[in-house]
């Protein structure tokens, strides 16, 4: 069986890769390393790497040469801030490269799509927790190249029958993870506990997320695989945490850690739990790890 991987030099992508080359899967990563890490080099050392944009010819090249069974497409600009400063570059990468690769699969006959996608294309809803036939309100141009990436799926699966399955991630956290983008709390929290600086919250502290362990992320992805129907789904914990209980969950590792307050920051949703009923009924999935044992994991490892 073979794979590729876009963004498999990334932080859930590297994880991934290293769990389908566990199967006998045979892997090859699609990646520009933009936003990679050096810590992934045993990874890229054990698989094929082609350093090209998924917005390129020479992408959708390999995909036709390639042939493989599955694309998982992780590649992205995968940063809410970075999404508002350079909203043209978001859509590039987000959509445009989405559809280079929707393309490219169809034609060379994958047999399924599997697809990362966000809890940031809800924007800041009230309910909780979301499910997945929830309004989508975007209030993000990451939210919305991520929502327009969905809708080309879905169509290339109405009118091309291209099988895929959407995730719908949480706040993914785990080793490798650098201290940007979307899940970045917990690895900001551990860069301070390592120079043991003072863990810094925003406003009180009662905002809540869904953090989910890349172990998970990455079991949810593999399940796909054997899924039948295509369709949406929330890897997620279905429970929220907030940053209050985040911090204590650090305390609990070095009791010597220091918690600090500072400005809310503007934009920030208030909270954020993903229902993952849906995904535990249909995907013969659950998550396996909770947030205190997550943490520590990834302490360890880091
Ligand atoms: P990451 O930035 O660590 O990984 C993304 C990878 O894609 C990087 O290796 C980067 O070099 C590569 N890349 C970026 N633009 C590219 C391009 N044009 N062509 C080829 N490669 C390119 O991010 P991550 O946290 O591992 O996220 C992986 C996916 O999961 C993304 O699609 C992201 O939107 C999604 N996601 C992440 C989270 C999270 O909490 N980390 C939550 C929801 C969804």
């Amino acid at each position: 069986m073979k794979a590729i991987v876009t963004g498999g030099a990334g932080f859930i992508g590297s994880h991934l890769v290293k769990t389908l080359l566990e199967k006998q899967v045979e892997v090859i990563i699609l990646d520009d390393l933009s936003a990679s890490g050096d810590e992934h080099e045993m990874i890229l050392n054990n698989s094929r790497l082609y350093q090209y944009d998924v917005k390129s010819a020479d992408a959708y090249r390999v995909v036709i040469e390639e042939q493989p069974d599955f694309v998982f497409h992780l590649a992205a600009q995968a940063d809410v801030t970075k999404s508002i400063l350079a909203p043209v570059y978001d859509a590039d990468v987000n959509i445009g490269g989405t559809i280079n690769m929707l393309e490219a699969s169809r034609t060379a006959g994958v047999k399924k799509f599997i697809f990362a996608s966000t809890s940031a294309v809800y924007g800041d809803v009230q309910k909780l927790p979301i499910t997945e036939d929830d309004p989508v309100l975007p209030i993000s141009f990451y939210g919305i190249s991520k929502l327009a990436a969905e809708r080309y799926i879905q169509l290339f699966h109405d009118l091309y029958q291209l099988p895929y399955t959407i995730l719908r991630y949480g706040n993914v956290y785990g080793p490798g993870q650098r201290s940007k983008g979307e899940g970045g709390v917990v690895a900001v929290f551990l860069e301070r506990l390592k120079r043991r600086e003072p863990i810094m919250i925003h406003g009180d502290g009662t905002q809540s997320r869904d953090f989910i362990y890349v172990d998970d992320i990455v079991s949810a992805n593999i399940a796909a695989m054997d899924l039948e129907r295509s369709g949406i789904f929330h890897a997620s914990t279905g429970t929220s945490t907030s940053i209050l209980d985040l911090a204590a969950c650090f305390q609990q590792l070095e009791a010597s850690v220091d918690v600090a307050f500072t400005s809310e920051r503007t934009g920030d949703i208030s909270h954020s739990c993903l229902s993952n009923e849906k995904a535990i009924a249909k995907m013969n999935w659950k998550p396996a790890v909770d947030i205190f044992e997550g943490i520590k994991k990834t302490w360890q490892l880091s």
